[in-house]
């Protein structure tokens, strides 16, 4: 196990990526947060607390869950997302780790079934690389290249990201 980010990094690094939120749009009233269940939801929530500290707006912040648009698992789970209309919003996708794109792909389907945003961005805290899809993010806490054996460990709670060989 490798220590990657202690408290402080992550704490700093956050608050980085809501600073290049802030920089890049310009319309910030219409920003919703959607956080991948389950670890994408407490990164957004801490996102949504910076955007409220450092720009005076509260953004509308809501859990999304993919599973049943996911076109490699193998679920019939069909968790219904809450009733959120996107029209004409800035949606920003927020999930702990990035890898082979697929679950930003899938979220996006989920989108789709809650309207049509005005633009929909992509932050994530650690892209760890290996994408199967033509997907990037806008706002990226770290680079950390892997094996696709090795696993990145985000734990927002203990606030420490690791890695396990
Ligand atoms: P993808 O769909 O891009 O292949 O994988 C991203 C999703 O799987 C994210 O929701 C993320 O939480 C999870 N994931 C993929 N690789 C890792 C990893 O190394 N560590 C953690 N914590 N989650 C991962
Ligand atoms: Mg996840």
């Amino acid at each position: 196990m490798k220590e990657i980010m202690n408290q402080e990094q992550i704490s700093r690094t956050i608050k980085r990526m809501t600073h290049e939120i802030i920089e890049k749009n310009s319309n910030l009233e219409s920003i919703v947060l959607l956080g991948i269940l389950k670890k994408g939801y407490p990164l957004a929530k801490i996102l949504q607390k910076n955007l409220k500290d450092f720009a005076g707006i509260t953004v509308d912040t809501y859990p999304i869950d993919i599973k049943a648009y996911r076109d490699d698992l193998d679920t019939h789970i069909n968790k219904v997302n809450q009733g959120f209309n996107l029209d004409k919003k800035t949606v920003i996708i927020v999930d702990d780790v990035l890898f082979t794109g697929r679950t930003v792909r899938a979220a996006m389907d989920a989108i789709n079934n809650h309207g049509r945003p005005e633009k929909i961005e992509l932050a994530i805290l650690i892209d760890r690389g290996h994408r199967e899809l033509p997907i990037r993010a806008d706002f990226i806490g770290k680079n950390i290249p892997t094996s696709s054996k090795e696993k990145v460990i985000v734990d927002l709670e203990k606030q420490l990201v690791t890695i396990d060989e």
